[in-house]
């Protein structure tokens, strides 16, 4: 490979031969879990895989990439800041990463490069997993960027009975409702929710401090999750302390990795008492 990055990350697909090689592309990327997931899942399936890390440049994701799979690389999740340029890396996307408006997961099949989003349907399996009721309930999620933007069709097809959307830049999060064609979408500032949620989801890229959350010191849900892991969170503190029940969002990573695993290898993972 040309990058001499990509060689020091230990990813390029000619060092592995005989062994399928995947890896995670984003800037940074020296955090991410995923290679640790992917390799317990290639444990479980019995599935010879290396997976690597990827730090593109960040104007340089279309290039690393194209080195990648010319390599001979299987298969690529990817991650901020480069969920866009997947997208327009990809030759053909599925319908639901066009209206997630972001690609996770590319793969090579017969010399094409495809893309998928498999962020959203990981937000709702965990949720699921978790025993949290999406049908029928009345929801938030507060941002209106890329991961809101994924999640919004799962938790439609989760048959959710409304969908309010709470964006500081409240121009976004209208523009977001317009996307889909349904009435259960809403939206806002995120001063303003309404008072009936009952699952209300952190989907904006701050781990909001005390000082900052803007709810109204009364406001109460079922469960509250920030799909931020790995830090203490403020805002799940706040609905703690309110008897709500609680998740950070390291299972959602882990369920958009199978649903990526699956993808490329046809293999289901089993999820149940999974740790890492
Ligand atoms: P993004 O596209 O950059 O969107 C960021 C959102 O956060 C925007 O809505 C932005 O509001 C809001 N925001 C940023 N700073 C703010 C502030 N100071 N006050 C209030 N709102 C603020 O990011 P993203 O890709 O959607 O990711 C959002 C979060 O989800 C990140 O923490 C990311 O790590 C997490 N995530 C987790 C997983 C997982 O597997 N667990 C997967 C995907 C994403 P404006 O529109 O007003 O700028």
């Amino acid at each position: 490979m040309s990058s001499t990055k990509t060689a020091d990350l230990h990813t390029d697909p000619s060092l592995y031969s005989g062994v399928d090689v995947y890896a995670v592309a984003g800037n940074p990327i020296a955090h991410s879990k995923s290679p640790l997931i992917h390799q317990q899942f290639a444990q479980q399936a019995k599935q010879a895989m290396h997976y690597g890390r990827l730090q593109p440049e960040l104007d340089g994701f279309a290039k690393v990439a194209k080195a990648f799979f010319s390599a001979g690389g299987k298969g690529m999740n990817v991650t901020v800041p480069f969920k866009l340029d997947a997208q327009a890396f990809a030759n053909q996307v599925t319908q639901r990463a066009k209206l997630a408006g972001a690609v996770n997961t590319l793969w090579i099949q017969d010399g094409k490069i495809y893309g998928d989003n498999t962020d959203g349907r990981g937000l709702v399996a965990d949720l699921l997993s978790q025993g949290v009721r999406l049908k029928d309930a009345n929801v938030a999620i507060l941002g209106a960027g890329g991961a809101t933007r994924g999640a919004i069709l799962p938790l439609l097809d989760a048959q959710v009975k409304s969908l309010h959307i709470a964006n500081r830049t409240v121009e976004k999060a209208k523009n977001l409702t317009r996307l889909f064609d349904t009435d259960k979408l809403t939206f806002s500032s995120l001063t303003d929710l309404p008072t009936d949620i009952e699952v209300i989801i952190n989907a904006t890229s701050i781990g909001l401090s005390g000082d900052t959350l803007p709810f109204a010191k009364d406001m109460t849900v079922d469960f509250a999750y920030d799909m931020m892991y790995g830090k203490p969170s403020a805002f799940l503190d706040f609905f703690k302390a309110k008897n709500a029940k609680t998740s950070d969002g390291l299972g959602m990573l882990v369920n958009q990795g199978a649903l990526s695993f699956a993808l490329w290898t046809g293999k289901q993972v089993d999820l149940t008492n999974f740790h890492f």
